[in-house]
């Protein structure tokens, strides 16, 4: 098995890869009823149009879950463990599976993050870091 790992580009997903090489985070938000959403699709989740326009994240989150692996996933990321796999909450609305770029266990429900770009695998890569430093 390679040890490459690179993202799915197919479909709407793609316009996501393409804004992270550009520097940016984007989201969908419907141009009917306003809905934000993440991860892309077709239409909208909310009210299932699929007039969809992209918009860039201003960086703010929350963290509202996450988990700490200490067996790897798959056998290219068996030198990072532990690591933790999140679910982030932008401040416009949309979730996403992230890295919080903190030790494990600072990790808190709630906390405020900011986005920062990492790199994985040669991939540009949406990761957060805690507003407040920890220790
Ligand atoms: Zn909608």
């Amino acid at each position: 098995m390679s040890a490459e790992v690179k993202p799915d580009r197919t479909g709407p997903a793609g316009a996501f890869w393409s804004a992270l090489d550009g520097g940016r985070l984007e989201f969908q938000r419907c141009r009917a009823c306003g809905a934000a959403q993440l991860p892309a699709r077709e239409e909208c989740t909310a009210c299932l149009s699929p007039d969809l326009a992209w918009e860039a994240a201003q960086g703010g989150a929350t963290l509202i879950s996450w988990v700490v692996y200490h067996r790897p996933y798959h056998e290219a990321f068996k030198d990072r463990i532990p690591y933790n796999v999140a679910v982030v909450e932008l401040d416009e609305g949309p979730r996403l599976i992230s890295n919080i770029l903190a030790p494990n266990d600072s990790l808190r429900i709630d906390m405020p993050l900011r986005l920062e770009l990492g790199e994985s695998f040669g991939q540009t890569i949406p990761q957060f870091r805690p507003r407040v430093p920890t220790g």
